[in-house]
């Protein structure tokens, strides 16, 4: 494996590797890499003759300061994992390399970004598609690897490329899991003992949800109340937003035609968790890992 910091490079590597007619799959991270990356990594490992993975902390995507300096990074444990994974190629840039000068162009959500982390972290999403067209340009992948646990992300992702006809497939893969449910995410390291036990509530309340969306005569209210209320009674966290949403538009006119989006976050002391799932207009789960 190869580990890459400058963006010339990395151009310079991608170009030749398209000349001798090599397929790129690409995972973009933040590092501090667990099994929810790996299982990207191994999907893009199946599909394509290289595999590109991006370690960058996007300072643009953190709306607060402390989110941004509390976030894990340890380069070697990571590299380590790539080299086992049969990663091709690490690109590892400096936030200067990426943002050298101030940015001259803005791009900013028409649709999808209302809701969910869009209305709750101003800016986030915005900061995404600015380091994804960066990347994308940079690394020009055939095909990008996004996990589910972050669903808004990929629903951003899907616009991003085709508004702007990037000529890359986008691949969505399902949601990784700790034993007890918990969504495998860098930030549960930034939990508490106590925090880190009581976790698992909020998968299971998103559980709960599907349970009454599977039982018939629902509403779309019906739903949020009762996992803002199985959440009340089981976390310490703060609930920062719980919601049912048609998936992968985001709106809240939900018919039996519309796939379905039950997403939550939870704030606590140093770490935000989010998590979701995504179902079928009758209730069944839409993509399951295949481990
Ligand atoms: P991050 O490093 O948190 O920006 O995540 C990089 C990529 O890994 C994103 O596409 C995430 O959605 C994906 N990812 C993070 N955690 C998981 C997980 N538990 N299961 C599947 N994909 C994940």
């Amino acid at each position: 494996m190869k580990t890459i910091k400058t963006i010339e490079e990395m151009q310079l590597t991608q170009d030749e590797l398209h000349k001798q007619q090599k397929s790129i799959g690409f995972v973009p991270t933040m590092g501090y890499l667990h099994d929810g990356h790996l299982a990207l990594i191994k999907e893009a490992r199946k599909e394509n003759d290289i595999v590109v993975v991006s370690i960058f902390v996007n300072p643009l995507q953190f709306n607060q300061a402390s989110d941004l300096d509390q976030y894990p990074r340890d380069l070697e444990r990571d590299e380590k994992l790539l080299i086992e994974e049969a990663v091709d190629y690490v690109f590892y840039p400096s936030s200067d390399a990426m943002y050298p000068k101030p940015l001259s162009i803005d791009l900013s959500l028409n649709r999808r970004g209302d809701v969910l982390c869009g209305a709750t972290r101003p800016g986030h999403f915005e900061g995404v598609l600015m380091v994804l067209t960066k990347l994308f340009n940079i690394v020009n992948p055939n095909r990008v690897y996004f996990g589910l646990k972050d669903a808004q992300q990929v629903a951003v992702v899907d616009g991003l490329i085709n508004d702007f006809n990037f000529n890359i497939e986008l691949v969505p893969v399902p949601t990784v899991r700790e034993v007890d449910g918990v969504a495998m995410s860098s930030r549960n390291v930034n939990l508490s003992t106590d925090e880190r036990r009581e976790a698992h509530h909020i998968y299971k309340s998103l559980l709960e949800g599907q349970q009454l969306i599977q039982a018939s005569n629902w509403t779309r209210q019906d739903v949020i109340d009762e996992i803002d209320n199985f959440l009340k009674h089981t976390l310490s966290g703060q609930v920062d937003y719980v919601d049912c949403l048609t998936y992968p538009d985001l709106t809240r006119e939900i018919t039996e035609k519309h796939d379905i989006i039950i997403a939550v976050a939870v704030k606590y002391q140093n770490a935000r968790l989010i998590d979701n799932i995504i179902l079928t207009p009758s209730g069944d789960v839409k993509y399951r890992s295949e481990t």
